[in-house]
């Protein structure tokens, strides 16, 4: 730290690290850019990382995972926020006229793969986790009870009751097939619709496009369970209006069935799989129990989190050995070892689970949207990269220039990655970043 601040190029690198937000794990770039004269071949401008200090420019590493670098995360979480509520009340682009459109908040949930320890709550009281009068006691000798009233942090929770009993295998299978499981559930939704319409699904597409934006979410037990934005429009999407007979009730109607009626199978196990039999739908309200910020916000919570939250890595692992390095908990390592063991059948190849252990075998995209949900994330960025370009000309340090007649040669090269210790401290001093995030990786 003491080097650093007493380096003459300071200013100019902490300048750096305020572009990229305070990342904390910045890409390193060597290179230069030139703009020429296409005319008449004039050097107008030459940038290099030359006289940058350490000769690079740093920039940001752009995660959305909070684990990894609370800042790019909290950028990432922020324009999901503004994704979502788009999609709501309008705005970036979507007609206001969206907020009038059916819409519900969705919440499709995993089903029970064993007992395991759970914090209930009631008016405000904290029940007993599993109460039986008559419990059985499993082959392992467990008794299938527990009266604990767990508190929030309790590190059982999530654990099942007997490990042994507990059903591994069709956790992590679950997590695998869960994307299918959501593709079947919107195809089964569109196709519920065309039997209440009695049109085909070609006509329907002529008349109602259903739009969504989900984000996964990692329960203590170790299986993934889905937050959904549903909402309905016409034809080309936001802008166009519902039919008259699209309505809130209808929808919600349709969820009700497809959830229950699709089935993923996964094959070479001869096992088979769906929802959960929990199954949350509420409508979406400016001035209800469910405002579109509330739902904006939790959706853009969940998509900064992975599985860490599980007690599980955010790494790639391949082998057993490899797992045993890393001090898990008990539940976390089984559900990992289980998808290495399926991950090494050939039947089972498609699926990939050694390559997503570490995610406990689900592999699908942690916040998605359809295409006409609102805007994108891209445009988000590309909108303030615009911004930053903008006041770079105006504080002199790159030339306005029109793009038809300058020609612009780049170079650059990767010249590593990440802060020194010292060098996080001033960063997130300076952007006021929190250093280190609960559950964090502090490598
Ligand atoms: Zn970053
Ligand atoms: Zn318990
Ligand atoms: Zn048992």
């Amino acid at each position: 730290m003491i080097t650093r601040l007493q380096d003459p190029n300071y200013d100019r690198w902490a300048h750096q690290i305020k572009r990229t937000g305070g990342c904390r794990q910045p890409i390193h770039l060597r290179g230069k850019v030139e703009h020429y004269d296409r005319a008449t071949g004039r050097l107008l401008h030459r940038y290099s990382t030359h006289t940058e200090p350490d000769g690079v420019l740093r920039v940001a590493c752009k995660t959305r995972r909070a684990s990894r670098c609370p800042a790019c995360a909290e950028t990432y979480r922020a324009d999901t926020y503004q994704l979502v509520r788009a999609g709501l009340v309008g705005g970036k682009g979507v007609p206001e006229t969206v907020a009038a459109h059916p819409a519900l908040f969705v919440t499709l949930t995993a089903p029970s793969f064993g007992a395991v320890h759970v914090r209930r709550e009631k008016n405000g009281k904290v029940l007993p986790c599993h109460a039986r009068r008559d419990a059985e006691t499993c082959p392992h000798g467990q008794v299938m009870s527990c009266t604990s009233r767990h508190a929030a942090d309790d590190p059982r929770l999530g654990e099942p009751l007997c490990p042994e009993c507990y059903d591994y295998e069709g956790s992590v299978l679950f997590n695998a097939v869960s994307p299918e499981l959501w593709r079947r559930f919107t195809e089964a939704l569109r196709r519920r619709f065309a039997r209440i319409s009695e049109l085909t699904m070609r006509e329907l597409r002529e008349q109602l496009t259903i739009s969504f934006a989900k984000v996964a979410e990692y329960q203590r037990r170790g299986v993934v369970h889905f937050h959904a934005v549903i909402r309905l429009d016409g034809p080309t999407g936001p802008a166009s209006p519902p039919p008259a007979w699209a309505t809130a009730d209808a929808l919600e109607q349709a969820v009700q069935h497809a959830a229950g009626a699709i089935t993923v199978e996964v094959e070479p196990l001869a096992r088979v799989f769906r929802w959960g039999a929990q199954l949350d739908v509420r409508p979406i309200t400016m001035n209800g129990d469910l405002t579109e910020q509330a739902v904006a916000a939790y959706i853009a919570k969940y998509a900064t989190k992975a599985a860490e939250c599980v007690g599980t890595l955010d790494r790639r692992i391949h082998t057993l050995d490899e797992l045993a390095l890393y001090p898990l908990r008990e539940h976390a390592h089984r559900l990992i070892a289980e998808c290495l063991r399926l991950g090494a059948l050939d039947d089972l190849a498609d699926l990939r689970l050694t390559q997503w252990a570490h995610m406990l075998g689900f592999r699908g995209h942690f916040s998605t949207k359809s295409r006409r949900y609102s805007t994108t994330l891209g445009a988000l960025r590309a909108a303030r990269e615009e911004h930053q370009r903008v006041e770079e000309i105006t504080t002199g340090r790159l030339p306005l220039f029109d793009e038809d007649t300058v020609l612009v040669i780049t170079h650059w090269e990767y010249a590593g990655k990440g802060l020194s210790l010292g060098d996080q401290l001033l960063a997130a001093a300076i952007t006021r970043t929190p250093l280190l995030v609960e559950g964090g990786d502090p490598s």
